[in-house]
């Protein structure tokens, strides 16, 4: 799953087309949690030295309300454009983050590690179930979605609080 060979891709244009199972090792340990297969739509070129894929990356990600914390779905649908280019000489920076390293020898070429990395790049950093979620009590944890509880927020200090100490004779 998700390698090219690179003799084929010398030979010309190769297209992948994949679906990634949610279970599948390659999210172990990335702390998002896929709710559909990932369909991988991609297709490989020989560019000079390296070879570009390009194409789309869609799942749907699931993740907690930052307030909440009630799971919350986000569609990740990507265009990605993914260089993979033969190691550069020392001193030589690449400023694009999105160019890979070609494998040495061999004509294996596996995508998971920049499959993976640009799925996690594309899942939002944090959701909301709504734009106005009340979130949670601080105090007594209720999800104020479902209604108000008991707790009397601490009021904010203002600006006559300190007029409360003074005494007047
Ligand atoms: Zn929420
Ligand atoms: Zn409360």
């Amino acid at each position: 799953m998700l390698h090219l060979n690179l003799a084929a891709v010398d030979r010309g244009e190769v297209s992948l087309r994949e679906q990634v199972p949610p279970d599948h090792p390659m999210w172990n340990d990335t702390g998002v949690e896929l709710t559909e297969p990932l369909e991988v739509d991609l297709t490989a070129n020989s560019v000079g030295e390296g070879v570009l894929v390009r194409g789309t990356l869609r799942t749907k990600v699931r993740m907690s309300c930052r307030r909440c914390l009630e799971p919350v779905d986000s569609e990740v649908d990507e265009h990605v454009d993914l260089l993979f280019a033969p190691p550069m000489a020392d001193g030589e920076d690449v400023d694009d983050g999105e160019v890979y390293p070609l494998p040495a020898r061999g004509d294996d070429l596996d995508l998971t590690g920049a499959v993976r990395e640009q799925v996690l790049l594309q899942a939002p950093q944090f959701t909301l179930c709504r734009e106005d979620c009340r979130g949670l009590c601080p105090t007594c944890g209720r999800d104020l979605n479902q209604g108000s509880c008991e707790c009397v927020p601490d009021a904010a200090p203002g600006p006559w609080d300190a007029l409360k100490n003074v005494k007047f004779d």
